[in-house]
């Protein structure tokens, strides 16, 4: 049996579940897929119409009978059917054999509950993993980034993404402080939409504020600042109607939830015991997740923090990265079996990867 399962498993993989983007890492190849969090559905039947970058086109356009779901919602799971049918459709992607049963690697926000990990293993097992492990993020992100978090030296993660920013610190392998705060890029989006609409009365999509913000959006006033032409609908006439929107302005509507994502950072920092401080003070802090990306936000946290920060090399991908890593490390030991060296490996890598 071990063998015949064995080889179905071949393509074992690991999942980052992200409230934005899903991406598949599998085990040999990398990176195979990275797609939008989001399934169009039969509103009346259930059938999937669509799922990843295809389906989040139609958000914001659907007719009643379909409608564009986002089944997770600050890093945890919303709508628990959904999240399967996309984690299955994902899954069949890679292995295109429905009797595939791979093990998975699945990252975990570190600020969620029991019940909320739970959810996320059933998920996947329903989805035909055959057995799943969970990593914890910042910890993925890390190791995604090439820091050494096996050593007793601190490390900083801040990780951004849509709907959660989560801020750890790392130590010999484990996270020793953690914070989670449920403000993320979404919120950024919303505040823009609530700035448009309050100062000149125009209703705008979601997608119409993620691309302002993408655009002209900033943490902190930049050289060369652009505005942009941005369309919707006239709250009073119910026309269509545009109207330009400085940097400047932006800025001022991204504020708010921008100093929730800074004083999360700063109140970690705080609490980070002083050995630990003067290794972030002098390593500098880890930027992850898409929404760093946004201009001048690694300026802004340096300012804020007086510490060290930098962007990983690759934001969007790190923790995807990272937690295929911890895949193919997690295989070497449990082959290699029973050296002494590889059990003192393997109990602290159990200690980050939990089944
Ligand atoms: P998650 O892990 O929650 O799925 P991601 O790490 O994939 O999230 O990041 C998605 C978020 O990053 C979105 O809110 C998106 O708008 C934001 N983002 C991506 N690129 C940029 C950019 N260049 N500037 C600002 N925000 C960005
Ligand atoms: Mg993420």
């Amino acid at each position: 049996m071990g063998l015949f399962s064995s080889q179905i498993g071949a393509r074992d993989m690991a999942i980052d579940l992200g409230t934005a983007n899903t991406l598949v890492y599998v085990r040999g190849r990398g990176i195979v897929v990275s797609e939008p969090s989001v399934v169009a559905m039969d509103t009346n039947t259930g059938a999937v119409h669509a799922v990843g970058s295809e389906a989040k086109r139609m958000i914001g356009r659907t007719p009643a009978s379909i409608s564009a779901i986002r089944p997770l919602r600050h890093g945890v799971i919303a709508d628990f059917e959904v999240t399967e049918q996309m984690l299955r459709y994902f899954i069949r992607r890679v292995h295109q054999s429905r009797f595939a049963h791979p093990r998975l690697v699945m990252c975990a926000p570190s600020g969620v509950t029991d019940v909320e990990k739970r959810a996320v293993i059933e998920a996947s097992l329903s989805a035909g993993a055959r057995r799943v492990h969970l990593i914890e993020e910042p910890i993925a992100a890390a190791i995604g980034a090439g820091l050494a978090i096996e050593e007793p030296v601190g490390n900083m993660v801040v990780d951004v993404g849509g709907g959660t920013t989560e801020v750890a610190v790392i130590s010999l392998g484990g996270i020793v402080v953690a914070e989670s705060v449920r403000t993320g890029g979404y919120e950024l989006d919303e505040a823009i939409a609530g700035y448009i609409k309050r100062e000149h009365g125009i209703a705008i999509g979601q997608q119409t504020a993620e691309d302002i913000k993408l655009s002209i959006g900033t943490a902190g006033p930049q050289e060369d600042e652009a505005s942009a032409e941005v369309r919707g609908r006239d709250l009073v006439s119910g026309l269509p109607k545009s109207v330009m929107l400085t940097a400047e302005e932006v800025r001022g509507a991204l504020e708010a939830p921008l100093v929730e994502i800074i004083d999360a950072v700063k109140e970690t920092l705080e609490r980070t015991p002083p050995e630990l401080a003067a290794d972030i003070a002098e390593r500098g802090i880890l930027l992850a997740g898409g929404g760093v990306l946004l201009q001048g936000f690694d300026e802004r946290i340096r300012e804020e923090t007086g510490m060290p920060a930098s962007l990983a090399e690759s934001p969007l991908t790190c923790v995807a990265v990272g937690s295929g890593r911890s895949l193919e490390e997690f295989e070497t030991i449990a082959r290699a079996g029973a050296d002494g060296a590889s059990r003192t490996r393997a109990k602290r890598l159990a200690q980050r990867v939990r089944t």
